[in-house]
C-alpha cells in the first residue's frame, strides 16, 4: 500500500481557513497518513510569521528574564486560529504551559520551536490524529548531525497502531537532551526524516506555489514550472536561493530513493513538481532547468606570479579561513590568481581585516583585493554539459542587459555555471538569463 508523508509549510498553516483546506487535502487521500507541519506563516504581505514572533520572545527572555508582551502576540494568533477552526480545544492551557517552559528553559532553539509544536497540537486535534512530539523522535548526535538510525526507530515506535499522526517540523532533541532546531525553513528536512523512517512512497511538500519554478516568481512574473528535477539540481538551486524547499531535504530520503512532490495547498489539483533520485530521473531535454540567486557575498582576490608552481599555496590561504571558522563557498582560480568567495555575514566584527593580514603574512601576494556586496547566480541543468555554447549564450544575455560579470565559476560537475555580479544587478541578471533560455 502506498504511504504518503505530507509536509505543510507556514502559509498552509497561516489561519483556520487554510488549515481546513489542509484537512480536506489529507482526508481526500487515504494514503496521506503522516503529516508534518510548520509554524503559522504570513497571512498577507507585511504580516509576521509565528517563528519570527518567537525569536522576539527569546530576546525578551534574555533582556528581562521572561517573555510577556512578545508572547501575547503568539497567544493571540493561536487563539484566533482555534476560534476560526471551531474545535473544542483548550489552547490556552497549552499556551500557559508553553510560556512557562520558555521562561524556564531560556533557550533560543526551544523558544523558536514552539510555533511548530503548537500548530502540530492544533492540527492533530483538527484531524483527530495522534500528536507525536519531535523532541521524542528526532535525534541529533554530539556533532549536531541528525541521527538517522535512532530517529527511524523512535518514529516507527511512536506511530505503531496509529491511523494518522501529526509531527511538528523544524526541531528535535540534541545530544545534550535539549530541544534543537534545524536552520530556517527546516521543517522541509523534518518531513524528509519522517518519510525515510516510515519508508514512504512519496514525500509530498505542500506550499503556496504550484511547484518548483524555473526561477523565483518574485523576480520574474509567472516563470515556467519545472515538471521534474533531479535531487542534484534541487541541491544546486535551493542552496543558491530557491528556498521553496530546504537544500538539505534530500539527505534523509536519498538512500531510500523517495520522490519529493511539491504541491500547492491553494490549488491542490495542479500537477506540481517531482524531485527525483537519479534512478527515476530522465532529463527533460531543456538545456537549463532553473536559475537561482543569492546576495551578500565577499570575494577575496589573490594574485601571485607562479602561484600554480608553489606547492601548498591554496592550502595556506584556506588555513587562514579555517582558523577564523569561515566557510568557503567557491574558489575560482587561474594560473596566477585565485579568488575565495565567502558569505559576508561570516566576516563581521573585524574578521575580514584579520583574515587579510594573515593571508598577507602566509603567502605574500602581489595583489590582494576585496570586493563586497556580490550576488551569486547559479544557472543549473543536466542539459548544460551536453550542449555547446551555453556559457556563450549566458554571457551574451548578461552583456546585453549591461550586467557586469565580477566572477565566474563553472563547477566541475558541469551541472551549473555560477556568476558573481553586484548585489544591485542580481534581479536584472536573473531576468536576462531567464529570457535567454526560456523566452518571454
Ligand atoms: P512554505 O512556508 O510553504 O515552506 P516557503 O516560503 O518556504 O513556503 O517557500 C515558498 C516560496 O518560495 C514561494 O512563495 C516563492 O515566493 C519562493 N520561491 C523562491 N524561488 C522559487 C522557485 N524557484 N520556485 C517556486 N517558489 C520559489
Ligand atoms: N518555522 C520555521 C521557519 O520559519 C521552519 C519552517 O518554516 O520550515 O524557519
Ligand atoms: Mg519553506
Amino acid at each position: 500500500m502506498a504511504v504518503k508523508v505530507c509536509k505543510f509549510g507556514g502559509t498552509s498553516m497561516a489561519d483556520g481557513n487554510v488549515m481546513n483546506r489542509v484537512k480536506s487535502i489529507i482526508d481526500g487521500d487515504k494514503d496521506r497518513k503522516f503529516v508534518v507541519v510548520s509554524a503559522p506563516g504570513k497571512r498577507y504581505s507585511g504580516d509576521v510569521k509565528v517563528t519570527d514572533m518567537l525569536y522576539e520572545c527569546y530576546k525578551e527572555v534574555e533582556q528581562k528574564g521572561s517573555c510577556g508582551a512578545a508572547f501575547a502576540l503568539v497567544r493571540n494568533r493561536f487563539n484566533s486560529i482555534v476560534k476560526e477552526l471551531n474545535v473544542d480545544f483548550d489552547i490556552n492551557s497549552v499556551l500557559d504551559e508553553t510560556e512557562e517552559r520558555i521562561n524556564r528553559e531560556k533557550s533560543e532553539d526551544f523558544t523558536a520551536s514552539r510555533g511548530e509544536y503548537l500548530s502540530a497540537r492544533v492540527m492533530a486535534e483538527v484531524l483527530g490524529a495522534k500528536f507525536v512530539d519531535a523532541e521524542d523522535v528526532v535525534f541529533f548526535d554530539k556533532d549536531g548531525a541528525y541521527d538517522a538510525e535512532r530517529s527511524d526507530r523512535a518514529i516507527n515506535e511512536a506511530v505503531r497502531g496509529a491511523a494518522r499522526a501529526v509531527f511538528p517540523g523544524f526541531y528535535g532533541r540534541g545530544a545534550d537532551g535539549r530541544v534543537k532546531t534545524f536552520s530556517r525553513g527546516g521543517s522541509d528536512i523534518s518531513g524528509a526524516i519522517v518519510a525515510r523512517a516510515v519508508n514512504a512512497t512519496t514525500y509530498e511538500n505542500w506550499t503556496d506555489v504550484s511547484g518548483f519554478l524555473a526561477c523565483d516568481p518574485r523576480i520574474v512574473e509567472s516563470p515556467r514550472r519545472i515538471k521534474a528535477l533531479s535531487y542534484k539540481e534541487l541541491r544546486e538551486l535551493s542552496y543558491m536561493g530557491a528556498n521553496v524547499l530546504h537544500s538539505e531535504s534530500i539527505f534523509p530520503v536519498r538512500k531510500a530513493n523517495i520522490p519529493i512532490h511539491i504541491l500547492n495547498t491553494f490549488r491542490p489539483e495542479d500537477a506540481g513538481t517531482l524531485i527525483l533520485p537519479s534512478v527515476y530521473y530522465t532529463p527533460s531535454g531543456n538545456i537549463v532547468t532553473g536559475i537561482a540567486g543569492k546576495k551578500d557575498f565577499t570575494v577575496i582576490f589573490i594574485e601571485k606570479s607562479l602561484m600554480n608552481s608553489q606547492i601548498g599555496f591554496v592550502r595556506k590561504v584556506l588555513s587562514v579561513l579555517e582558523k577564523y571558522d569561515v566557510p568557503v563557498e567557491h574558489i575560482p582560480s587561474g594560473i596566477d590568481t585565485m579568488s575565495v568567495v565567502v558569505e559576508s555575514a561570516a566576516l563581521k566584527d573585524g574578521k575580514l581585516e584579520l583574515i587579510l593580514q594573515d593571508i598577507k603574512q602566509a603567502v605574500c601576494p602581489d595583489t590582494l583585493r576585496v570586493t563586497e556586496d556580490i550576488a551569486l547566480i547559479a544557472t543549473v541543468g543536466h542539459g548544460m554539459s551536453s550542449s555547446v555554447g551555453t556559457s556563450a549564450r549566458l554571457f551574451k544575455a548578461m552583456a546585453e542587459a549591461s550586467v557586469n560579470v565580477k566572477m565566474i565559476d563553472q563547477g566541475s560537475s558541469e551541472l551549473n555555471i555560477i556568476v558573481g555580479v553586484r548585489n544591485e544587478d542580481c534581479e536584472k541578471c536573473i531576468r536576462a538569463i531567464y529570457r535567454e533560455f526560456f523566452g518571454g
